[in-house]
């Protein structure tokens, strides 16, 4: 019998021995002590409807019966090899992934985090071109890496300064563009910039562009339909490749079967992800196209990549997303949702933007004139927390919440999202600016 610690006792502990600048949630941090499905339930008995998906990492909602019993029969056999040996959860994880990639991405190597993956991705990127120039989006976030950190795009997260060779180009932002202009009178000047940034700041020569087809925690930025296809487009006329960054935003979430970049109708020639991939089970991968992938000749190894119980997980994530045509469920729940949110804005004018694709929604909240306003957010996250729902929160401003449940909820969940919403945004309107 494992003896239980309080909730606050375990909140004094958490003040006193974990690094303080680790961000947490709510006035008074939230102990959780179960998961099922898109509920789970705190050390006081009180349960949440989690519409954050864990971190949009409970894909198929908390402790699904799938992955639980692929991973018991797994931890029972092996539970780890390093990637010094074969073991067949990751080897047959790796063949399912060239399969559901697009184009031509097929070979993978397995780390233990989004960061790792990208980092990854940004090495071999440089192995295969030769060069270091590495273009990424302001508002972006790769990872907390030296290099990931330094291509991320919002500097709350810019601990310990920046590497060289990274060069960030304006975002996709439509709601905040910054170049005050309004799509599609614009031209697309965001992705146009990519250009100038090339022959300007990185010299003439870029060995790759890394982005997020939606910007996660940037605040659900969502680009314009043709962003994308511009700005590759520029990066491969001086010899760049393309990364997607799909941490957030694969495995059906978006609406698509699997990935976010298939809105914009571009194929990378490097994809990473994370975060979802094994529904909460620790793991990283990078896929690259088989000419990509022969650049990175040096040794390498990683001690818990390709992990079989993460591996395993990642297998049994896969069946059902299909099995369940869960990217089909979530662009129309997520329409739903939208639909829902779209209605609020109309009696609300704290709500300045809503947007996203499928389960990922995000509402930037504001005060007149457009001013970002982190203060009403972080009330309305502690009002709708009292209420019993979870919501996440991002953007440069800390003014975006972050909507992302589990992909596998049906219109009542998404119903009782909005319900709870309204009633906190009653509550914290009296603040509204
Ligand atoms: N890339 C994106 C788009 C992310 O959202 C994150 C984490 O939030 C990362 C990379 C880093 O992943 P991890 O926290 O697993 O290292």
């Amino acid at each position: 019998m494992i003896e239980r610690t309080s909730p606050e006792a375990l909140r004094e502990q958490h003040a006193a021995y974990v690094f303080a600048n680790v961000a947490t949630y709510y006035d008074e941090p939230l102990v959780l002590v179960r998961g099922e499905g898109a509920t789970v339930w705190d050390a006081d008995g009180r349960s949440y409807l989690d519409a954050f998906g864990g971190i949009l990492t409970v894909l198929l909602g908390h402790a699904h019966p799938a992955v639980t019993e692929r991973v018991k029969a797994q931890v029972e056999r092996l539970v780890h090899t390093s990637t010094l040996y074969v073991n067949e959860p990751m080897v047959t994880l790796s063949a399912r992934l060239a399969e559901v990639t697009p184009g031509a991405l097929k070979r993978s190597f397995f780390t233990n985090s989004g960061t790792e993956a990208n980092e990854t991705a940004l090495l071999v990127a440089r192995l295969y071109t030769g060069r270091e120039a590495v273009l990424a989006l302001r508002h972006s976030y790769h990872g907390r890496s030296a290099l990931t950190l330094s291509a991320g795009g919002q500097g709350a997260y810019k601990a310990g300064g920046s590497l060289p060779g990274v060069y960030h180009l304006a975002s996709p932002y439509c709601y905040r563009c910054p170049f005050g202009l309004t799509y599609p009178a614009c031209d697309l000047r965001c992705a146009k910039d990519a250009e100038e940034v090339i022959l300007t700041a990185a010299g003439g020569e870029v060995a790759a562009f890394i982005a997020e087809p939606f910007q996660g925690v940037g605040g659900f930025i969502t680009p314009p339909p043709e962003y994308f296809k511009e700005v590759v487009a520029i990066v491969r006329r001086y010899g760049g490749i393309f990364i997607a960054d799909e941490v957030q935003t694969g495995w059906g979430r978006t609406g698509r079967y699997l990935w976010g970049i298939e809105h914009w109708d571009v194929v990378p020639e490097v994809m990473t992800s994370a975060k979802g991939m094994a529904n909460g089970f620790p793991i990283g991968w990078t896929i690259a196209t088989e000419e990509v992938a022969a650049a990175f000749t040096k040794a390498t190894i990683s001690t818990f990549g390709g992990n079989p119980v993460s591996t395993a997980a990642a297998l049994a994530v896969l069946d059902v997303v299909k099995a369940e045509n869960l990217p089909e469920n979530a662009e129309r729940v997520g329409e739903a949702l939208q639909d829902g949110l779209r209605a609020l804005q109309d009696l609300y004018p704290a709500i300045g933007d809503v947007r996203g694709k499928g389960l990922m929604v995000g509402v930037e909240l504001v005060h007149g004139g457009k001013r970002p306003a982190p203060d009403l957010l972080r009330r309305w996250m502690e009002a709708a927390r009292k209420r019993g729902l979870l919501i996440g929160k991002g953007g440069l401003y800390g003014n975006v919440a972050r909507i992302a449940p589990p992909i596998t909820i049906g219109r009542s969940e998404a119903e009782e999202i909005v319900r709870i919403l309204k009633a906190a945004m009653e509550d914290v309107m009296p603040y509204w600016e």
